[in-house]
């Protein structure tokens, strides 16, 4: 399968609105510490699957040439998530969206004015979109009741993206996130801060290493790490546009 990472911000994006610090002023000259809020595409050769439609989706679209989405699935309701839904208005109608019934319950009443063809999925039951096998598990993002990760399989590789959670997540989900050939983490902030709904840098490099992932990616990453080369140093940062084939 071909992941694309098409946003690798959090909701405030980098730059942030009139910040003036290292890394906003950085990805103001237009380098990868400039981050749109949260996606991914996964594609199995034949169907896009939109993993998060945040409020930058259309640029994100444009800017990567993507001109086809087949299929959307949300981790949770958040808006950095979600808000780019609307930009397929006129684009393409009854779009198949996937996630759990309380998530879709959520966005679809947010966008009630757009069409859909709605698919509720059970936490750890898995389901195919196309040939990609997705599996949601539930992670812990308080204070919303309900937020998911997923596990995808494709051709015997694994891919798991932690949605927004922080470390603390339940010994089942644990189980089916383990071993992944790649491994998308929240780390929203490095090691020295603490934010009680993400993980930090060190939290998720200490999730890789209790999953055994070959490899890890931290994304849903904030204008308070140092600019990307600097920082892309010790943390393994995506980037948006960044390629991974698995
Ligand atoms: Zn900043
Ligand atoms: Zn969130
Ligand atoms: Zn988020």
């Amino acid at each position: 399968m071909r992941i694309t990472l098409l946003g690798t911000g959090d909701a405030v994006g980098t730059p942030k609105i009139g910040c003036k610090c290292p890394a906003c002023l950085d990805a103001k000259k237009g380098g990868k510490s400039r981050r749109y809020r949260p996606g991914i595409l996964v594609t199995d050769g034949k169907l896009n699957v939109m993993i998060e439609t945040g409020p930058d989706l259309r640029s994100q679209l444009l800017d990567n040439d993507i001109e086809r989405i087949d299929a959307v699935v949300w981790s949770h309701q958040h808006r950095d998530h979600t808000g780019g839904f609307g930009d397929f208005w006129r684009v393409k109608s009854n779009m198949p969206v996937y996630g759990e019934k309380q998530v879709l319950d959520y966005v679809l009443g947010e966008f009630h004015f757009m069409s859909f063809d709605r698919h509720d999925c059970e936490l750890y039951r898995p389901f195919m979109i196309g040939e990609l096998e997705f599996t949601l598990f539930e992670v812990t993002h308080p204070p919303i009741r309900m937020a998911t990760g997923m596990r995808i399989r494709h051709n015997g590789k694994t891919l798991v993206y932690t949605g927004d959670t922080n470390r603390q997540i339940p010994s089942e989900s644990m189980a089916i996130m383990m071993d992944p050939d790649l491994l998308i983490a929240d780390a929203i902030v490095p090691p020295h801060i603490n934010i009680d709904k993400h993980m930090n840098a060190a939290d998720a490099m200490n999730l890789a290493m209790e999953t055994r992932a070959k490899t890890t990616l931290l994304t849903h990453i904030a204008h308070l790490f140092p600019p990307h080369e600097e920082a892309a140093r010790t943390y393994p940062l995506g980037y948006d546009g960044m390629i991974i084939d698995l």
